[in-house]
């Protein structure tokens, strides 16, 4: 393979090559003279956007040992086949490298048996219907606990559900309702499990919510959540090995292949390893740790000391990408910290960081030093100037301008805000997805101009380069449809075609690149992934129409048809 892949390089850089042709010479009189080098797979008769530095296309392509063996037209690569050659005729289907998820909570699309699946509730009747019918499977005293949801901005009603309410569905066992972040809901008998009652008081940094005649609702804030979700049962180890599996298979459907955990817990961790250990796996992931700061320098040093592991750490499979830390809240839940206050605040409210400027240079400086890699979630152009400053005073205490430290989100990133990040190496992966169901919350929230200027990916790109840049879904807090964030990406639209900032709109490649060859970049994977070209990994997608040519309000609608991750097809329509 190290022989292909040289010429292969050596050959896109000379002008001359052919829009098509680009097969390594020497490659098919190889092939004739042993099956053993022949390729086990072969795709022909496609239209394949390779993604490659030149964008160039091409109709088949070969795969031997996980890699690409070579790229180019139908007679070359039908050549190169053996008798033990698996070949798939695409008839002219588009085909794109593995799509990667730079910022998705994927266990989550492994749930579905597990938790209540709260995402389609539109009313609160619908998510009382939910419960009850989950409820209906378990038996009285079993834990039910439902999927992340957003009840302002998924409800009718734009509240949370109260404990009376969720009461009245599942008298007969504790619920516990997890949100997006920052919030909780927990029924009666959840509650009294998680030994929090009436008098019970509220803690630092959060509150249990009470009625006007101080009974308790049921809402939990902040780190109140953490008094009940204390109490609720951890899945067995099966349990999380099998949420994984499923995950990674409904990853696949969509023609991913490569996601970054954005926040994995240390069983997460493990469940992974177990999974890659066993050969299962068929995802390729970037984890980005992430232990909860405690309240000493030392004890965050001894958990990032860890064992010794830094980011980098891991194979093609899984990977330890870097650590993430926690900075602000959302745009979508009117906690983003921002410059200016609040367009309805009365209190010149800002927004919510979750610890001190100080204290997150800190937790910055400790990981820096220790060859660990940062992410920091962060929302608000207020966060933004504050991450900043702590990723500018870890570089001066040692660089990290070749490390590509990440703002995460960074939805409300202004252009001299972009400079900055730019001297410092950073990468920013972003959400368009975002701006879908939830735009009209964040135009509430924050005003129309901050709505359109949320998200400003043709920005980005002028300003950081496409390449330190790449786009995710933050699912499950958004849909994992990759092409429902390409056509926002492109259209800036919400489900209603309301527009939201259509000068930072930008072309069907570079939200594709997104995708693949730019966000290959985040795990400094670009020389195996991204892309289809001789000696990279065979990841792609064969899809159900092209991206490039299909009528653009089609374009969230396409799916993929076939799914290959190490040349292994894993998903088929
Ligand atoms: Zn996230």
């Amino acid at each position: 393979m190290a022989v292909y892949r040289t010429k292969a390089k050596a050959m896109q850089r000379s002008s001359l090559t052919l829009a098509m042709a680009f097969l390594v010479s020497g490659a098919m009189a190889q092939a004739q003279q042993a099956d053993l080098n022949a390729p086990v797979l072969v795709l022909l008769n496609g239209k394949i956007l390779t993604m490659d530095g030149q964008s160039r296309i091409a109709e088949a392509v070969a795969i031997r040992d996980g890699r690409f063996l070579a790229v180019g037209d139908n007679t070359t690569i039908r050549s190169l086949a053996a008798s033990g050659t698996r070949t798939i005729d695409l008839g002219g289907k588009t085909v794109v490298p593995g799509l990667i998820d730079t910022h998705a909570h994927f266990k989550a699309a492994g749930m579905s048996d597990y938790v209540v699946n709260m995402s389609r509730a539109r009313t609160v009747a619908d998510a009382l219907e939910a419960i009850k019918q989950f409820a209906a499977k378990k038996k009285p005293g079993e834990w039910i606990i439902g999927s992340a949801w957003h009840p302002p901005s998924q409800l009718a009603e734009k509240r949370y559900l109260t404990r009376q309410e969720i009461d009245s569905v599942a008298p007969n066992n504790p619920v516990y309702l997890r949100t997006v972040g920052h919030f909780s809901m927990a029924n009666t008998l959840a509650l009294a499990r998680a030994g929090v009652e009436k008098g019970t008081p509220d803690p630092g940094g959060g509150h249990f919510e009470r009625d006007a005649s101080g009974e308790l609702t049921g809402v939990l804030v902040e780190t109140a959540i953490d008094h009940v979700e204390k109490a609720v049962p951890e899945w067995t180890a099966a349990d999380e090995s099998r949420q994984f599996t499923i995950a990674q298979g409904v990853l696949n459907s969509y023609g991913i292949t490569s996601v970054v955990e954005g926040a994995t817990a240390a069983r997460d961790i493990a469940t992974l390893q177990r999974i890659a250990a066993s050969g299962q796996s068929t995802l390729r992931v970037g984890l980005m740790f992430r232990p909860e700061p405690p309240a000493e320098n030392s004890a965050w040093e001894a958990i990032i000391r860890g064992n010794g592991t830094s980011s980098g750490f891991g194979d093609d499979w899984l990977k330890l990408a870097g650590i993430k830390i926690f900075y602000d809240g959302g745009m979508t839940l009117r906690t983003a910290l921002m410059r200016d206050a609040y367009p309805d605040s009365h209190d010149d409210y800002h927004g919510i960081a979750q610890q001190s400027p100080e204290r997150l240079k800190e937790l910055v400086s400790i990981c820096n030093r220790l060859d660990w890699r940062v992410g920091v979630h962060v929302v608000g152009d207020r966060g933004i100037d504050q991450v900043l400053d702590a990723f500018e005073a870890a570089d001066r205490e040692k660089s990290i301008r070749d490390r590509r430290f990440i703002l995460i989100h960074a939805s409300l990133i202004l252009p001299e805000q972009m400079e900055r990040a730019k001297r410092l190496g950073l990468r920013v992966d972003f959400q368009n997805v975002f701006m879908w169901d939830k735009a009209a919350t964040v135009e509430r929230f924050l005003g129309k101009a901050v709505a359109d200027r949320a998200v400003p990916t043709r920005t980005l790109i002028e300003k950081l380069g496409i390449d330190s840049l790449g786009a995710g879904s933050d699912f499950p807090v958004n849909p994992i449809n990759p092409f429902l964030d390409i056509y926002i990406m492109v259209t800036r639209k919400d489900p209603n075609d309301h527009v939201y900032g259509a000068t930072e709109a930008i072309s069907r490649e570079q939200a594709l690149r997104l995708y693949t060859s730019a966000a290959s970049h985040y795990m400094f994977d670009e020389d195996k992934k991204g892309s289809i070209e001789p000696g990279k990994l065979a990841d792609l997608a064969v899809l159900s129409a092209d991206p490039m040519t299909v009528p653009e309000n089609q374009i969230k609608d396409i799916k993929a048809d076939l799914t290959v991750v190490g040349g292994k097809v894993v998903f088929q329509r």
